[in-house]
């Protein structure tokens, strides 16, 4: 996967191309962000920029891979003898002798690439041990190979691993950038994959995790939450509406993640109204594709009551993880918006 195909991360994508280009990527580096950002696919797209047999040049990446030579195809497919990924076995952690074996490997010239590149994906997952004895390796590393460290938990790794990897800081994605992937890569429609960026806190592993058609379900019952009380004081109608949000049947753990998710799709449709009432930039959008009736909405949801009921939600979020009733929440919450 070249750098060009990768969602988000346009400065660093570039500044790694750009290292690459002019031969100074460090031995060992640390990439650390939250979890499904695509910080693995750029580990990958590194050993393939390093290594590939017809690397490309354009304006945004100075040395970005082919992505169709055999070397590519080999990386992608994980079968490259000199780009090696070690990963969480079964057990879930990253065991001492997997990493013995790559360091011991690395010692050695790359048997056909320009440099060997060692992924150890989820580094955390190494015990005290494992990591001590990465880091001999990370002092005075092969001058062949290349170490990228993966984490999510960054805390979680020895200092001493810490203070020897230069960090690359990937941070979430944006909704738009979650949904165009869902849609290229996933299949998903415009419709679906926008309910489901909205609620992924801009990451395309929780995205996919999430159920589509929950979270589709969910973006329209708070739609309609919204339409109703933005025209609607009746405080009787508006239990009514309580009742809508927590409509569904299931055990009363479910019930209360499916009111979590609407309610997190109701705070993402007022943080839009939000911001087309106070005129910020639209490209910020979480749900594009509901532009005009979010339009229609801030007509009665001015940026001051958007941003109230925002709070509202967040309020009602935090009640919920504390436990509280979802009856009692979904009904506070209705007469607050
Ligand atoms: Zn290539």
């Amino acid at each position: 996967m070249p750098f060009r195909t990768i969602a988000g991360h346009a400065r660093l994508l570039s500044l790694l191309s750009r290292v690459i280009a002019r031969d100074s990527m460090p031995p060992a580096v640390l990439m650390a962000g939250p979890a499904g950002v695509g910080k693995r696919l750029t580990a990958v797209a590194v050993a393939q920029a390093i290594n590939c047999l017809q690397p490309r040049s354009s304006a945004e990446f100075e040395r970005d891979a082919c992505g169709e030579c055999a070397s590519c195809r080999r990386i992608a497919r994980g079968v490259h003898p000199d780009v090696i990924i070690v990963e969480p076995g079964e057990s879930g952690s990253i065991k001492i002798e997997q990493l013995r074996d790559v360091i011991d490997r690395s010692q050695y010239r790359p048997f056909e690439g320009r440099r060997r590149v060692v992924i150890i994906d989820e580094a955390d997952a190494a015990g005290p041990d494992a990591q001590s004895a990465l880091l001999k390796t990370l002092e005075e590393p092969p001058s062949a190979s290349v170490f990228i460290l993966i984490s999510s938990i960054p805390d979680a790794l020895l200092q001493t691993v810490l203070s020897r990897c230069p960090r690359l800081r990937f941070g979430p994605l944006t909704p738009a950038e979650v949904a165009r992937v869902l849609i290229q890569e996933h299949g998903y429609s415009e419709h679906d994959a926008r309910a489901a960026a909205a609620d992924a806190e801009g990451s395309i592993g929780r995205a996919l995790e999430l159920r589509s058609d929950d979270v589709t379900e969910a973006r329209d019952a708070a739609q309609r939450v919204l339409e109703e009380t933005a025209r609607n004081n009746d405080p009787v109608r508006r239990i009514g509406l309580a009742r809508d949000l927590t409509e569904g049947r299931g055990t009363p753990g479910e019930e209360r993640n499916r009111l979590a998710v609407r309610l997190r799709s109701l705070g993402s449709l007022l943080r839009d109204v939000g911001i087309i009432a106070s005129r910020a930039d639209r490209g910020m959008l979480a749900n594009a594709d509901l532009e005009k009736q979010l339009e229609k909405l801030s007509s009665s949801y001015d940026a001051d009551r958007s941003l109230r009921a925002y709070a509202a939600v967040d309020r009602a979020l935090t009640a919920l993880d504390r436990n509280a009733s979802p009856k009692v929440v979904a009904d506070w919450l209705l007469l607050e918006l």
